[in-house]
């Protein structure tokens, strides 16, 4: 089976093609790096993303505050991400780099506050 990408670990964004054989990986062209060849491998084997959402705040200025995974997240487990995210309630005030979240769904990453309030 083959698989056609754009590189994003770059502006440049190399158009990848991924040969995979029994769910692995086994060539990868069209990279212009190393970090191409790394970038589609992790695409097909375990695809991350970094998560930006907002989480809500008592006595803020605001209803809720802009927060975002400190690194990517497993794809497959931003649902279970959001459940968490969504749950959750933060007492103002909030500063920018706080941790909102820490170990979000036992994944060894933090969820960060990406504005500050101040509170009322
Ligand atoms: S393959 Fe390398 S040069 Fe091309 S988009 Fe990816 S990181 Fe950038």
């Amino acid at each position: 089976m083959k698989k056609n990408l754009i590189c994003v670990a770059c502006p440049l964004g190399c158009p990848i093609d991924v040969e995979i054989e029994n769910g692995e990986v086994v060539s990868v062209t069209g990279n212009t790096c190393k970090r191409g060849d790394a970038y589609a491998r992790t695409e097909i084997t375990n695809p991350m993303r970094s998560l930006t959402t907002s989480v809500k705040i008592e006595g803020g200025v605001h209803p809720v505050v802009p927060v975002k995974s400190a690194s990517p997240v497993p794809k497959g487990k931003m649902f279970d991400c959001m459940e968490e995210i969504n749950k959750a309630v933060v007492k103002a005030p909030v500063k920018i780099g706080d941790v909102i979240i820490e170990n979000i769904c036992g994944l060894g990453v933090d969820i960060v506050a990406t504005n500050c309030d101040p509170g009322k």
